[in-house]
């Protein structure tokens, strides 16, 4: 049973895993089936970190992490495979309105081919010359243009323009895939036995003795080594103190990253002009264009409208509600007021203001293409770093921080169990 009941959790683990998102989680099972001795700090009431699903109206939402991405080398779709998990593959084609009209053949091939432009060119460019904004590289793309350059920063976490060219392509998104129920409530299916301390704020990792103290609200514990998978975002406001303080090159590589925003404004739409379920819809034309817009998630009435960094940006200066506006009015002025007469808006999520995520993952900026492979080296051979921001080819995703955390909790069992 995962627990916040401290007793149930060993104070002199071999092993600290601060964290119980998807790459906590995936640590603390590694180490555990290596026979080590775990205790797993989450800050949350909660497990889950930045994936967690809720029920609105009865039907599970994933208020984070929804899809799948890159089946083929997704760890979290070979598990749910093992397990029998309820998965979905995630249909290919989307709907296409052209201001509020179903598209015809020629704008869905001009849309077809601006994409395919814009990845040639970042993918050949990425191997020809320096780090550079990704955008600096997109060729002319015709009127499709715009449309493609919002989903690529929409999808990368920051506009095109702040992303490093060298870090964009590394990512592989093809073969998504959805799991039924949530992706939020299948990581805590995942995190079932594992000895969690809910609500267990680490202050401090002091690493000047053997191995690691590691300072709560609630006590220090001690243990052999910590795997640390809190948010870049999170440890570039030194929520966590070390001592000694890191090496440069670490908190160098930390303090690299920028802040990824993508939010869900929740849409609950049951007469929405779109048909079939899990379509991602793009609606161009308009004087604004939701850069994603995902349908009738697992055949529900709801939807989500998803925000980028800049659209985030503007509503940060606004009220509570301005999301929920900005959603309804973009999609008045594709579909006219009376489409959306019945579409309620059921909440907004604030991933950027969260105190335990602060941004919806981690960016690579230009020229900082190095920083997630810097993170990999062990400090001292006593903290391991994971997480979605280290992952080369799924970063930003659940997958790839498990796939991280599995990496980190490896090296670490190499390390303690060694012969001496
Ligand atoms: C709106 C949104 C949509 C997304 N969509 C997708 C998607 O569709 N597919 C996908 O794969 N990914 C998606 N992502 C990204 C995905 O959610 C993350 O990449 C992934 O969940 C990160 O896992 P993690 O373990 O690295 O970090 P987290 O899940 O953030 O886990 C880190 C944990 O550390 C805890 N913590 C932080 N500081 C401390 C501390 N001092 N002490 C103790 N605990 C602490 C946090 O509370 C958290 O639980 C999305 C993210 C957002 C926000």
């Amino acid at each position: 049973m995962q627990t916040d009941d401290p007793s149930r959790t060993p104070n002199n683990p071999d092993v600290v895993v601060i964290g119980a998102g998807s790459a906590g989680i995936a640590a603390a099972r590694r180490l555990l089936a290596a026979g080590l001795s775990v205790a797993v700090l989450e800050a949350r009431p909660r497990i889950g970190g930045r994936a967690v699903t809720k029920r609105l109206k009865g039907h599970p939402v994933d208020l984070g992490a929804h899809w799948l991405h890159a089946g083929p080398i997704n760890p979290l779709v070979r598990l749910g495979r093992e397990r029998g998990e309820p998965l979905r593959r995630a249909p290919v084609d989307g709907h296409l309105f052209v201001r509020g009209r179903k598209g015809s053949r020629a704008d869905r091939a001009a849309l077809d081919r601006a994409f395919a432009m814009a990845d040639r060119a970042m993918t050949q460019e990425a191997k020809r010359r320096e780090d550079q904004p990704a955008a600096k590289v997109l060729p002319p793309m015709g009127p499709s243009g715009r449309r493609v350059i919002e989903v690529h920063g929409l999808v990368s976490g920051r506009p095109l323009d702040e992303v490093s060219l060298h870090d964009f392509p590394s990512m592989e998104y093809s073969d998504n895939l959805f799991i039924t129920g949530g992706l939020g409530a299948y990581l805590a299916r995942l995190a079932g036995n594992l000895p969690v301390r809910l609500g267990t704020a680490v202050r401090a990792i002091d690493w000047s003795g053997d191995g690691v103290r590691v300072e709560t609200d609630a006590g220090t514990l001690q243990a052999k080594a910590a795997i640390v998978t809190a948010p870049m975002a999170v440890l570039q406001q030194d929520a966590i103190r070390f001592a000694p303080a890191l090496p440069p090159g670490i908190s160098e590589a930390i303090h690299g990253f920028t802040q990824g925003v993508y939010e869900h404004v929740v849409l609950h739409w049951p007469g929405s002009p779109f048909r079939g379920a899990d379509r991602l819809a793009s609606l161009i034309g308009g004087h604004r264009e939701p850069p994603g817009l995902l349908t009738r998630i697992d055949g529900t009435p709801f939807h989500f409208f998803e925000l980028d960094q800049p659209a985030a940006a503007r509503l940060d200066s606004r009220d509570r509600d301005a999301p929920a506006r900005f959603a309804r009015a973009v999609l008045a002025e594709h579909f006219g007021h009376r489409a959306i007469r019945d579409l309620s808006v059921s909440l907004a999520t604030g991933w950027r203001h969260d105190p335990w995520s602060r941004a919806s993952w981690a960016v690579v900026p230009p020229g900082f293409y190095a920083v997630r492979d810097t993170l990999k080296a062990p400090v001292g051979d006593r903290i391991w770093f994971a997480g979605e921001a280290l992952s080369r080819a799924q970063w930003g995703t659940a997958g790839g921080a498990w796939e991280e955390g599995e990496r980190a909790a490896g090296e670490v069992v190499t390390t303690l169990t060694a012969p001496r």
